[in-house]
């Protein structure tokens, strides 16, 4: 899940990288790694730490070049160490090489590679060394490069830069990577916001795809399937979708940009939705897929289906091989992904080869967006927070669309879409957000949190427990209210804190279920329309018909992302994660 980034062209090179690096920070920020062309040769500055820390203390800003490539890490093969940091170099230091994906076959190929010095401990390094080997056999460099990717299994995008060459050489496969066609030079990059200042003209190469970037044109050739197209899009968001603006961190933007993004929703036409509804109004059984966030997006839509009449189940990307003998052609699928690139996903696809598939995705161009027959964007705009929001809030909106569409409900999904949206003025009013800042207050002490409801108020518990872990480090356990006898109640205790969502549905039996922690001393944080007896504290959500879970979801992410912030945590940075999670 690392970022890369790299220029070739007649500017300089680093303020653009500089800049761009920075916006990739969000997939990856335990080391980071530059290598620049020079008349003196490669220059090579790489360490672990935050992007801005290494930059500042190598003086980055200083050097220049109009060839370069820049690299922030997530580590998976190998520690964090300096020696670790991309870009790898080859013995003689004529290329450098920056990767995002795993070299599977990397310990039989590192042996092969017997009279070369290693370095580092990572798959990355038989790149360099490998590339090396056919240089040395006279081969130029894109040939190089070409049976070098030929050799690798896995997932793995990399861009080559080579002292003796005018090009950068990069290649795609299973990572992400798009190429920024600029007015003085050409980008390639793990994602479009990082160079969107500066064109908004891109190619959103295919696996397969090998491009070769020169200081003025590029060439596109792909090495799997010779009739794959190039075409140039035009993509529409600006630099300022992806920056903080005046708020401090991504994620605060970004639960709050839901509001106005539910409200876009209204003047759509879902032209997609109303294809995608007739794919799963005549499907055997639909899947939703996701992972992590995604999944909790999915089982909404699967639950929604199953209320509109439609046989639906949600499954975890990786799990869906259980099902591999069951599934059958005329079942649907429908793949939730933030970035189009989750490797949990993308790996399960042979699963679902003969199958139709809808695509509720974010990132346009996306390896999953290009392998669906509806593709459904969800229009989210950039999502630089790890901890998904808008995207989840979005995908949990158009799958449930869907299932009321399927079922010819067209008008009730509008009426309930304008109730929301007329609701959501009184969401996050002063009194709310100061009963979030109290219960944030309370949580940031404890080790353990409940989150308790039914139905999909449990799926929304999911939802609210993994963003607070993520983001704060507590640790947050969701459980069904109804189920909370059979055993976590033995947990309770006077000291015990759960946070329950209530709503009208299911307030009766909820209710029931909490008057039964609360006789065995437990605390309870209320998240409902109304207060009730048994809440210690109360956050008052709003009604929103089918979509009621987009309040209770701003309230959580709330409540995750003012916890993190009174434990002094940068929740756009939660340790241990990236977002996009492109490895297995
Ligand atoms: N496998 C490489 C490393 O550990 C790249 C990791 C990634 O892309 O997430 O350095």
């Amino acid at each position: 899940m690392c970022g890369i980034i790299a220029y070739n062209g007649q500017d300089d090179a680093v303020p653009y990288l500089l800049e761009g690096i920075r916006n990739l920070e969000y997939r990856g920020y335990d080391s980071f790694g530059c290598a620049l062309d020079s008349k003196v040769g490669i220059i090579i500055k790489k360490d672990i730490g935050k992007v801005d820390d290494v930059i500042n203390k190598y003086k980055v800003q200083n050097l220049s070049s109009n060839k370069a490539i820049f690299h922030t890490r997530w580590a998976t093969h190998g520690g964090v160490k300096t020696e670790n940091a991309h870009p790898m170099i080859d013995c003689t230091h004529r290329i450098a090489v920056a990767h995002n994906g795993i070299i599977e076959n990397w310990a039989e190929l590192k042996e092969s590679l017997g009279g070369h010095k290693f370095i580092s401990d990572t798959d990355t390094e038989v790149l360099s060394h490998l590339i090396e080997e056919k240089l040395n056999k006279g081969a130029d460099i894109q040939t190089a490069v070409k049976d070098t990717f030929k050799q690798i299994k896995g997932s793995s995008s990399f861009i080559v830069l080579d002292k003796q060459s005018e090009d950068l050489v990069a290649v795609k496969k299973g990572s992400p990577l798009v190429l920024g066609i600029a007015k003085n030079g050409n980008f390639l990059s793990s994602d479009v916001p990082s160079f969107v200042r500066h064109t908004n003209k891109v190619v959103y190469l295919s696996d397969g795809d090998m491009v070769v970037l020169g200081k003025k044109s590029y060439s596109i050739t792909n090495l799997i399937n010779k009739d794959v197209k190039h075409e140039v899009s035009t993509v529409n968001f600006s630099a300022k979708h992806a920056e903080k603006g005046d708020y401090e961190h991504f994620m605060i933007k970004e639960i709050m940009e839901q509001l106005g993004l539910m409200k876009n929703l209204e003047s759509t036409d879902f032209k997609d939705v109303i294809q995608a509804a007739a794919l799963v109004k005549n499907a055997k059984l639909v899947y939703l897929i996701g992972a992590g966030t995604s999944y909790h997006a999915a089982m909404l839509g699967a639950k929604a289906l199953r209320e509109n009449g439609i046989n639906a189940v949600a499954v975890q990307g990786q799990d869906l091989i259980t099902y591999r003998k069951v599934i059958s052609a005329d079942d649907v699928f429908i793949i939730i992904s933030q970035s189009g690139e989750t490797a949990d996903i993308i790996n399960v696809l042979p699963l679902m080869s003969k199958n139709k598939k809808i695509g509720i995705i974010n990132s346009d161009g996306s390896t999953l967006a290009k392998e669906v027959d509806v593709f459904i964007p969800i229009g989210a705009g950039p999502e630089k927070a790890v901890a998904s929001t808008k995207s989840f809030t979005l995908s949990g909106v158009y799958s449930t669309l869907i299932a009321m569409f399927a079922a010819g409900r067209n008008e009730d999904a509008i009426h309930d879409l304008k109730l929301m949206n007329m609701n959501m003025y009184n969401l996050l009013v002063p009194s709310v957000l100061s009963a979030i800042d109290k219960a944030a207050e309370k949580i940031k002490g404890l080790e353990n949190v409940f989150f308790l409801g039914r139905d999909s108020d449990y799926i929304m518990a999911l939802e609210g427990a993994l963003k607070l872990k993520e983001v704060s480090y507590i640790h947050a356990e969701a459980i069904d209210a109804a189920t909370f006898k059979h055993g976590p109640l033995a947990l309770i205790s006077d000291k015990v804190y759960a946070v329950a969502i209530v709503s009208e549905s299911n307030r009766n039996d909820t209710l029931y279920n909490l008057q039964e922690v609360k006789a065995r001393g437990g605390n309870i944080i209320g998240i409902s329309d109304k207060n009730e007896n048994v809440f210690d504290m109360f956050i008052r959500t709003q009604e929103g018909g089918s979509f009621g879970f987009v309040m209770q979801s701003i309230i959580l992410q709330l409540l995750a992302y003012k916890t993190s912030i009174l434990k002094g945590i940068n929740p756009d940075r939660p340790k241990n994660l990236a977002k996009s999670v492109t490895v297995k």
